[in-house]
């Protein structure tokens, strides 16, 4: 049972930052109804064929796909496109947004999900950095081009057994050969990460204008597995909120949530409101 004080210890740090960092992993869309991709468990319980395939997450987030079976490729991330179109941010995000529009300087997203489910938010654009990219922008599989273009929709059918894409799939509109969304894939060697790089710069940038000030990382549901993330957050200054489930341990002086990520951010939020601020 997460300990009252460990609330209270990230409810009064938060109220004053100066300006909060905001880190997210595959478990921050759990609240949101979407599957925590990286846990085998999850993902197959839902996709019972691609158990029966013996083929997991990390087999199927590769490129090689769209190489061998383009309709297997797009089945898969045509799915999941279509999924983070219809979810909607659980009020997690909400409060994350309020608290960080409350400090006195703006603050910035850092997030492994190719969800977009930050922008959808309402944070702002220019303040997410996407590490593995996004799922609805797309690049050429060939590599003809560097360009990046988005995908506002997808125009083609996923047979919900097999999840086989039916139809005419994403082409590459300077080559005509067949496009592929702009997320890192497991061995993947020609990921585009422009748009990603641009994303880090401004990051980088924002971590100059908090220099001196107070600030909070509120990391969240980040595994170790694919670390990026959490080093992101053990590596700022000033304090670092872990909620975390199963992994919320973190360096000295790290205050740790063994909690969901909608649940420790409703219960931080309660803290605040029962406080006053
Ligand atoms: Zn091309």
């Amino acid at each position: 049972m997460t300990n009252r004080l460990t609330l209270q210890q990230a409810a009064t740090a938060i109220v004053a930052a100066e300006s909060i960092l905001i880190t997210a992993g595959a478990g921050m869309g759990v609240g949101s109804g979407l599957p925590d991709f990286r846990g085998h468990q999850g993902f197959w319980k839902i996709h019972p064929q691609y158990a029966a395939e013996g083929l997991s997450f990390s087999d199927l987030a590769n490129p090689i796909w769209f190489e061998n079976d383009p309709a297997k490729a797009w089945g898969f991330y045509g799915y999941r496109y279509q999924l983070y179109q219809k979810t909607i941010p659980h009020p997690g995000f909400a409060l994350l947004k309020c608290w960080q529009d409350k400090a006195q300087q703006p603050g910035f997203v850092v997030t492994s999900n190719v969800d977009g489910q930050f922008q959808k938010a309402g944070f702002s654009d220019e303040r997410i950095s996407e590490c593995h990219g996004a799922i609805h922008y797309l690049q050429c599989t060939v590599s003809c081009t560097d360009e990046i273009w988005t995908a506002p929709e997808l125009r083609f059918d996923i047979d919900p057994q097999q999840l086989l894409a039916k139809g005419d799939l994403p082409i590459c509109p300077r080559c005509g050969e067949l496009a592929r969304p702009n997320v890192l894939m497991f061995g993947d060697r020609d990921w585009l990460s422009t748009r990603s790089d641009q994303q880090r710069r401004r990051f980088y940038e924002w971590e100059n204008t908090i220099a001196g000030k107070k600030t909070v990382t509120i990391e969240l549901g980040a595994g170790s597995t694919i670390g990026g993330i959490r080093r992101t957050g053990a590596s700022m200054p000033g304090t670092l909120i872990r909620i975390n489930p199963r992994e919320a341990e973190g360096p000295p002086g790290t205050i740790s949530l063994a909690m969901g990520a909608l649940e420790a951010l409703q219960a931080i939020d309660a803290v605040i409101q029962d406080h006053g601020d």
